[in-house]
């Protein structure tokens, strides 16, 4: 499971609701009482302040919250991008406190996918070349038979000839996502996928992350201010000033939009407190 507040159906990991499909209790990631904090004395700030959470394997989860809420400092620490001041983030079995950076280098090649806001595309490389970039990296040899099911599955079979700019914007971001999944990691961080798209493409990008976990298992972790994207997903965590305050399991838009406009009004007695005391 989890984090705090109301939850619906069950634990994280036991059943994807979308699919009906019932997964072992395998959890993809964990964090426990995860802590960081930026300054010190009147400037200091608790980014994150004792999150406790488990992203169920082969499942879509959703963090929203507030901006400054702490998403993009968890996904951060999540995808070892980032150290935490206390606490522990586990990427399958492997405890990322401690590790060193080669060792963590390796686990963010090996077991974590990338997808960000802007795309982050060579722009000089085809589709396909940009699809196989890190692989050559890692100097790791494509799987040929599952490199052509991620292109089915995002649709750029006529389109891998293609620099980016020859892309549309969800095009582009389709490329980032079969990057993403090419060496099949255990899990998927997606920062704002669709910030940067209309909603068309938006949907498109959407619908091909949701194909990734009905068909492939893949387990993504998507941060989105969205709630339409968020209704795309099987779970959605809320965040507020560093701390899980809600989750919400087979999420509608609906759904989502009420629990924003109750932390809205949770949030807003502070507000005025800060107003009065400026
Ligand atoms: P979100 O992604 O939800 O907008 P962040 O994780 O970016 O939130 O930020 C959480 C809190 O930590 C915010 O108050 C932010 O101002 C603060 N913060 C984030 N990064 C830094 C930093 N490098 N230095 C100081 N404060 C930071």
């Amino acid at each position: 499971m989890s984090g705090s507040g109301s939850s619906q159906g069950e634990p994280g990991g036991a059943v994807s609701p979308r699919s009906g499909r019932v997964d072992p209790m395998t959890v993809a990631a964990s964090v426990r009482d995860l802590t960081k904090i930026y300054g010190s004395g009147q400037t200091e700030v608790r980014a994150l302040d004792g999150v406790t959470l488990d992203i169920g394997a082969g499942e879509f989860t959703a963090v929203m919250g507030p901006s400054g809420s702490g998403k993009s400092t968890l996904m951060h620490c999540c995808a070892a991008l980032d150290t935490a001041d206390s606490g522990s983030v586990r990427i399958g079995e492997v405890e990322l406190t401690g590790l060193k950076d080669k060792a963590l280098t390796a686990l963010r090649r090996d077991e974590i996918g990338f997808v960000f806001q802007s795309f982050n595309l060579v722009p000089t490389l085809s589709a396909k070349e940009n699809i196989l970039l890190p692989l050559a990296i890692a100097g790791r040899r494509p799987d040929s038979a599952w490199f052509d099911q991620v292109v089915a599955t995002v649709g750029l079979d006529d389109r891998l000839g293609h620099r980016p700019n020859q892309l549309s914007g969800g095009q582009q971001q389709r490329v980032a996502v079969a990057r993403a999944l090419a060496s099949r990691p255990r899990i998927v961080f997606a920062d704002e996928p669709t910030g940067n798209l209309d909603s068309r493409s938006g949907a498109e990008v959407l619908s091909l992350l949701r194909r990734s976990v009905d068909e492939h298992q893949q387990t993504i972790v998507m941060v989105t201010h969205d709630p339409v994207a968020a209704a795309y997903t099987d779970r959605v965590v809320f965040l507020a000033d560093g701390r899980v305050v809600d989750e919400l399991r087979s999420p509608d838009r609906e759904a989502v939009l009420e629990v924003m406009a109750r932390m809205t009004e949770a949030a807003a007695p502070r507000d005025d407190a800060a107003a009065r005391e400026a």
